[in-house]
């Protein structure tokens, strides 16, 4: 199903999404046809397939399928002037997705262990044109074990992690706002994507979405040794 959604263009891949089911929301169709996913591949004439692509570093740049269910599943937190949080930010990409959303007033911070790819997708970011955002602090990019979360910007209303971990990290669930959403991969050979909501009391509840295939949520020596 997912692989139909592959474009020649940007605008065509996110059209696909679109027919295909994949993106309901008119507003996560303008967020995504607004970030070039060019600018986040190492080859970019593999730009508008949607598959996983090879960034360096032995990690990915997720399916553009997987990055439009993600958004769509926080979709009801991400409200201009929120917090977000992209734990295992790799490319970039999702970040700037999630910015279009929060903007103006929001802030994105995305955290990943390897500096290599914080620093490409810097570069990335400011080649699509988020050069002033990043200026602004309305995107902060850090290096970090992104399992301990980052509480400088905390609490979010909205956290994604693009890495699948064995079970949901303490510190995430700490820092999430009430309400918030979490949209996070568990686990090691079975994996599902849980979406945690935190209600207004701090009350946490947890639902299956669907089976998933993720890079792991893991240390950084496990990742650059691999
Ligand atoms: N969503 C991103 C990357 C997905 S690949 C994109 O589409 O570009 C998963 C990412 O998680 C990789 O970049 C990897 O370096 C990162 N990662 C894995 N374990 C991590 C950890 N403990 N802390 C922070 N980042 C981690």
């Amino acid at each position: 199903m997912a692989w139909r959604c592959t474009g020649k263009s940007n605008a065509q891949l996110v059209a696909n999404l679109k027919h295909n089911g994949i993106i309901h929301s008119d507003k996560v169709a303008a967020a995504m046809n607004a970030v070039d996913r060019g600018n986040y591949v190492l080859r970019s004439w593999e730009a508008y397939e949607d598959s996983p692509q090879y960034i360096g570093h032995n990690a990915t740049i997720s399916a553009p399928h997987m990055h439009a269910y993600a958004v769509e599943h926080l979709l009801p937190y991400l409200r201009p002037g929120a917090r977000v949080l992209d734990v295992g930010s790799g490319s970039g990409y999702l970040v700037a997705v999630l910015h279009h959303l929060v903007s103006p007033g929001g802030v994105v911070v995305g955290i990943d262990h390897i500096k290599g790819l914080v620093d490409d997708s810097v570069i990335n970011l400011r080649k699509d044109g988020m050069g002033q955002a990043i200026d602004d602090g309305e995107i902060v990019m850090v290096t970090g074990d992104g399992r301990a979360g980052w509480s400088e910007n905390a609490p979010y209303d909205a956290i994604h992690v693009g890495a699948a971990a064995p079970s949901i990290p303490e510190a995430l669930l700490e820092q999430m706002a009430s309400p918030g959403r979490m949209f996070i991969p568990v686990g090691e050979y079975m994996q599902y994507i849980e979406q945690v909501d935190k209600d207004a009391h701090g009350h946490i509840s947890k639902k299956d979405v669907m089976a998933v295939r993720y890079v792991p949520l893991t240390d950084r020596e496990a990742q650059e040794i691999n």
